[in-house]
């Protein structure tokens, strides 16, 4: 694992700061780099392999699939997608989806959907409040919604027509938007994940769609990384009881094959019309069974009950290994989308993790993420907090 040359790309642009190892293989929750020295999965693919690794379930359908037809475009119909857009709209209470192929094209489309919607209705510059600390993507339209400033630098000039509210304030956002015909949407993650694991309580979120029903606003929540079954529900704001107008989806929806969906209810599901908005690989047959295939093993292995279950004792785990240490604030987060904030950044806790043998991320700086496959045991938990734990609280001794 030490030899860099095994895992270095000189011809790739400098886009990501890689760790000095090349993964090769996976299985279940493990993967294996090409030295052979095997990982515990506490990452995911950054919250995508839902299933794992190499779900044998996943291949059989994948291979038949490439083998029978992988792309012929929306020229035509594609009885997978018909069938997966039946079963999101079902688990969302929605009822038409567009497809794409990642997070930010399922933003993009959303950003254009709320847009459509004011011009519909007569607003020539329609405004869409977005939220301190979010993420919606690198896209220029969806980092101009992203309240991060890192991830803008260098891009200007921003997309204009965002009202920037911070989290969980009702009066905040009441404020910020007094008297003002122009907006047309609000638009947020149920739990922020770049932002560093940072969750929409249940009474904002019940407030929030009380006021666009008011005001006659599309609720549209990026469920893009908390949905999918990650919190122990298909999408996270359905711990509140409530249905949003637009709900972008991706990373998990196809364990790990591209694929973005735009879940729209009725007030947004009939605003684009053809020639409106459309993709290229969107809605291809591979794409479509993935989701198709994930969402059946998903539903016969009870992975909603194991990411509900399994989250709550890593949670617990990793309360009672490091509550008590001054340097970590908090560890909180829901179902298998936790976070654990420390009082220092701690970007170098990911390479020695790495060394230890666990995959991790660290966003937001002090923020250390586990988003691992749903199929994670209470076995599988208790490698990550022994492997995690003495980690960090060695980090925060120096
Ligand atoms: C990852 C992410 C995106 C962007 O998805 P990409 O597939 O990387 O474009 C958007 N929103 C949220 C909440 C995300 O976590």
């Amino acid at each position: 694992m030490t030899a860099a040359s095994a895992a270095a790309s000189p011809h790739l642009m400098n886009t990501y700061a890689r760790l000095p190892v090349a993964m090769v293989r996976g299985q279940g929750c493990r993967l294996w780099d090409a030295e052979g020295n095997s990982y515990l999965d506490g990452l995911g693919g950054i919250a995508v392999n839902t299933l794992g690794h190499a779900h044998p379930r996943l291949v059989a359908a994948l291979q038949e699939q490439v083998a029978t037809l992988i792309h012929c475009c929306n020229y035509y119909h594609a009885p997978d997608a018909e069938k997966l857009a039946q079963k999101l709209t079902e688990l969302a209470g929605m009822t038409n989806v567009f497809f794409c192929c990642t997070g930010l094209e399922a933003n993009e489309a959303a950003l254009k959907l709320a847009r459509k919607y004011g011009h519909d209705k007569g607003i020539a510059k329609p405004q869409i409040v977005v939220y301190e600390k979010a993420f919606h993507g690198r896209s220029i339209a969806t980092l101009s919604a992203t309240g991060n400033a890192k991830v803008q630098q260098g891009f200007e000039p921003l997309v204009e027509g965002f009202i920037r509210v911070p989290l969980n304030d009702i009066e905040a956002l009441q404020k910020a938007t007094a008297g003002n015909p122009d907006v047309v949407a609000v638009f947020f993650e149920t739990i922020q994940g770049e932002g560093g694991i940072n969750q929409m309580r249940i009474d904002y979120l019940r407030q929030v769609r009380a006021l666009c029903n008011e005001r006659g606003w599309l609720l549209m929540i990026d469920e893009v990384q908390c949905g999918m079954g990650r919190t122990g529900k298909w999408f996270a704001h359905q711990w509140a009881g409530i249905v949003p107008d637009v709900m972008p989806l991706a990373k998990g929806l196809g364990s790990g094959v591209p694929i973005g969906a735009v879940v729209a209810g009725p007030k947004a599901a009939g605003i684009f019309q053809p020639g409106n908005h459309g993709t290229t690989f969107g809605g291809n047959p591979l794409a479509m069974r993935a989701g198709v295939e994930t969402i059946r093993i998903m539903e016969e292995e009870g992975l909603l009950e194991n990411a509900a279950k399994v989250g709550a004792h890593l949670k617990e785990a990793l309360q009672q290994a490091l509550g008590g240490n001054p340097g970590v604030k908090e560890v909180r987060g829901q179902g298998l989308m936790l976070g654990i904030e420390l009082v220092k950044p701690c970007g170098a806790l990911t390479e020695r993790a790495l060394k230890a043998g666990l995959l991790i991320s660290v966003t937001a700086d002090c923020v250390v993420r586990l988003v691992p496959p749903l199929i994670l045991t209470v076995a599988e938990a208790d490698q990550i907090v022994a492997i995690l734990a003495p980690l960090i609280e060695a980090f925060l001794k120096e």
